[in-house]
């Protein structure tokens, strides 16, 4: 049976991964109607909004969506696409793995983090005023229910994937009430885990231990900007942005989408790499049980790159069309 999926590709270089990762998905059989959905800096001339009602009901409708990047503009202007899809369906868990890839030169071997990031709240949560010219206040909201929810989603998935450490980052020592709602909560959540060991680290200390031994670090849950800023540390461990998937997960809804942002700079030039929101679009499969799909995608990737084939982000010089097709025949 056909799953139907939202897809939105997005602005920037967000069409042409698209369009790769719809390709590739072909090629491993998986059978998928695509709702395309546009929003972003596209939709935004035409419709007055970056975020057109029937995007939100299509992700509600069909429960699972695939996204590419869609730029926010700094200072005034459109709310943020991301944040008001995560927030609107409460897409509370916001997961990337942080894995190195055969061919790409890593920081370290092995490299194999999960970034766990409460998705809703935090400094995100859009609460901001300026207070007299000069002065703006941005409000860091927190509450004991994302909290525990977050801590939950971690350790559950440290159990379910065969994890053996959570380790929660926070600045608890600074921000004592928001960020110790969070070590509370953490520290509650871990008891009913005695399988999963639970370490605690300061979010400043956690970012020099990534840097020095990324291989220390198995499965951190943590507040959204932390984890927002730790996810592109990890990148820039393994690779960079061009390979580092994300998923958000909600209840009701998921929604996949690679780290990375509409990289202006190369957009439109066709060498986009698409790994990123491909290995997006492999979580996905998971989350739909077509396991068989992912792991035949999984394999390619890793034939792929041991094949030497690598776009020009990673020092190779094939672009995302011949990247595309060299995945597809390895699948
Ligand atoms: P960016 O991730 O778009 O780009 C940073 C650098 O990484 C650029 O040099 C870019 O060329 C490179 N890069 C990123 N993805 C790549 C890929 N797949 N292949 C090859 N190179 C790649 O970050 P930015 O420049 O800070 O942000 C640009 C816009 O994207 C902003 O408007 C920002 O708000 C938005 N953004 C959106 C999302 C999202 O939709 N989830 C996430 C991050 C940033």
């Amino acid at each position: 049976m056909a799953h139907t999926i939202t897809l939105i590709p997005g602005d920037g270089i967000g069409p042409e991964v698209a369009d790769a990762t719809r390709r590739v998905l072909e090629a491993a059989g998986v059978k998928i109607d695509w709702d395309v959905q546009e929003a972003g800096a596209a939709v935004a001339e035409k419709r007055g909004t970056t975020l057109p009602d029937e995007v939100l009901a299509s992700v509600r409708r069909n429960k699972v969506a695939l996204k590419g990047p869609i730029g926010t503009p700094i200072g005034k202007g459109f709310r943020s696409v991301n944040v008001t899809l995560r927030q609107a369906l409460d897409l509370y868990a916001n997961v990337r793995p942080v894995r190195s890839l055969p061919g790409i030169e890593p920081r370290f071997e092995g490299t194999d983090i999960v970034i766990v990031r409460e998705n809703t709240e935090d400094l995100y949560a859009g609460l901001e005023l300026m207070i007299m010219p000069g002065v703006a206040q941005s409000m860091k909201l927190i509450t004991e229910r994302a909290c525990t929810r977050i801590c939950e989603y971690a350790f559950d998935y440290a159990e379910r994937m065969g994890r053996k450490r959570v380790t929660v980052v926070h600045k608890a020592n600074i921000m004592k009430l928001s960020d110790g709602l969070l070590l509370e909560s953490f520290r509650k959540v871990a008891q009913k885990h005695p399988r999963i060991e639970p370490a605690e680290v300061i979010v400043d200390a956690c970012a020099m231990n990534m840097v020095r031994n990324a291989n220390k670090l198995d499965v951190i849950v943590t507040e959204n900007l932390y984890g927002d800023i730790l996810s592109d540390l990890g990148a820039g461990l393994v690779g960079g942005l061009g390979i580092v998937p994300g998923a958000n997960i909600g209840v009701e809804a998921a929604v996949f989408e690679a780290v990375h942002g509409t990289a202006p700079d190369i957009a439109g030039k066709g060498i986009a790499n698409p790994t990123a929101l491909i290995q997006s679009a492999v979580m996905m499969l998971h989350h739909l049980d077509e396991h068989t799909a992912a792991s035949k995608i999984e394999r390619g990737l890793l034939t792929t790159f041991e094949r030497g084939t690598r776009t020009t982000d990673l020092g190779g010089s094939a672009g995302t069309d011949e990247f595309t097709r060299a995945l597809c025949e390895a699948i």
